[in-house]
């Protein structure tokens, strides 16, 4: 495929760094087996590197990837921690990492890390399809796509069939989803990090992207049952030998594999200070102009006093109150950031934890918290070592009742989902 184009070369692109909510298992969805000893992730990159192809196979994990260096990656492959918070993100900031090496006429498959059971022939087709197009100028890009067999209607949110719809020409749109770097990076940087799809991006900046039907089995694994699914056609030897050049992983007839038991944790926290004059309002770790302040032992800071209490409750460790004493000296004006530090440590000590989700109340009349919302999220996303899209803050006023609305003092909850790592 690369004789018409000596010099064109070809790269994947695996965004891992997805936590996988829907499957609600310990781990992200990408690091569950789906062959003994073998976790998704690798099996799709292994698919990938049945393609000869294919050159250099990036895998995209969060900074925070705690599991990545126990897997067994394919030879080609390359780990990078370039992971954002939403996918669109994390290839763009892995193309962005990837300016010295590749070039704007290079092609890149973007491929899912959830589709382990992608086809080496169907990548093949799509890779020839690209550079013939791209050659004849007739589409900038080819994604690999199920056709509807299904008759397809919509339907409302009471379960109302509402809509027959022509099922004459559509498709599921699936991955590898094959374009050249440079224009890649260019819609991408266009379509900003919602966008859910490189073919969504590419064609909003006018390019025309084509469809290759590809097998049924290409389908993402998104919940418990697609697992299940997968594990059984792995076990099966699907994609078989004819449909790529190397054998199978699971030759041998492996037992099916017990999902992995969830091991999340639950922590909630409260807090409350009063208001008082000649003191700063220091809230999520950040001061905060306002003509009273947060009246304490230490620095009064309500928000990380119960984002505290709920990571100490989640992991069964105490309290603020036992750990940091309000009557010992050492804690008089404290910095809460060293106290949350601290007390995050002490909850590591029982994990290793990641933050799957932090959500926080807080109570206050005034000052408006609005406009640091974003400040705080990052304070404390930078102590719990996650991504501030993983915390929201949301104030209220109470409508002027209770001793929040009188503005005698401010509350806070907190409720924080801990995710251990294995
Ligand atoms: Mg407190």
């Amino acid at each position: 495929m690369t004789a018409s184009n000596p010099t064109r070369r070809i790269f994947a692109l695996v965004p891992a760094a997805g936590v996988g909510a829907r499957m609600q298992a310990a781990c992200p969805k990408q690091y569950l087996e789906v062959a003994p000893g073998v976790t998704m992730l690798a099996a799709t990159v292994e698919a990938l590197a049945r393609v000869e192809a294919i050159g250099r196979i990036y895998v995209a994990v969060s900074p925070e990837d705690g599991y990545v260096d126990g897997i067994d990656l394919p030879e080609r492959a390359r780990v990078l921690r370039t992971g954002g918070s939403t996918r669109a993100l994390t290839v763009a900031n892995t193309l962005a990492a990837l300016a010295c090496e590749m070039a704007d006429d290079d092609l890149v498959l973007v491929h899912d890390a959830a589709r382990p059971l992608l086809h080496a022939a169907d990548v093949r087709t799509l890779i020839e399809t690209v550079i013939r197009a791209q050659e004849a100028g007739t589409a900038a890009g080819a994604v690999l796509a199920m056709p509807v067999h299904d008759t397809v209607k919509r339907v409302d949110h009471s379960g109302v069939l509402t809509e027959d719809l022509d099922r004459e020409g559509l498709v599921r749109i699936a991955t590898p989803q094959c374009f050249a770097y440079g224009l890649l990076k260019k819609a991408l940087a266009a379509a900003g990090p919602a966008v859910t799809d490189e073919s969504g991006a590419v064609r909003a900046i006018g390019g025309k992207v084509l469809a290759v039907p590809c097998s049924p089995e290409t389908f993402k694994v998104t919940r418990n049952t697609d697992l299940a699914l997968a594990r059984k056609l792995l076990a099966a030897g699907t994609p078989s030998p004819a449909q790529s050049t190397q054998p199978t992983m699971n030759a041998v007839n492996p037992p099916m594999v017990p999902p992995m038991l969830p091991e999340l944790r639950i922590g909630l926290g409260y807090d409350s200070h009063r208001l008082a004059a000649g003191r700063k309002f220091i809230l999520g770790g950040v001061d905060i102009p306002h003509t009273l302040g947060l009246d304490g032992h230490s620095d009064a800071d309500a928000l990380l006093h119960a984002v505290t209490d709920a990571i100490l409750g989640a992991a069964h460790c105490g309290n603020i109150g036992i750990l940091f004493p309000d009557n010992d000296p050492a804690y008089r004006g404290a910095d809460s950031t060293a106290l949350l530090a601290a007390a995050w440590d002490k909850v590591q000590a029982t994990g290793p934890w990641a933050v799957i989700n932090l959500d926080c109340v807080v109570v206050a009349q005034k000052p408006k918290l609005n406009p640091h919302v974003e400040a705080m999220a990052q304070r404390i996303a930078a102590i719990l070592g996650t991504d501030p899209a993983r915390i929201s803050i949301k104030p209220k006023t109470n409508e002027k009742l209770g001793f929040e609305g009188r503005e005698e003092g401010i509350s806070v909850q907190a409720a924080v989902l801990l995710g251990k790592l294995r």
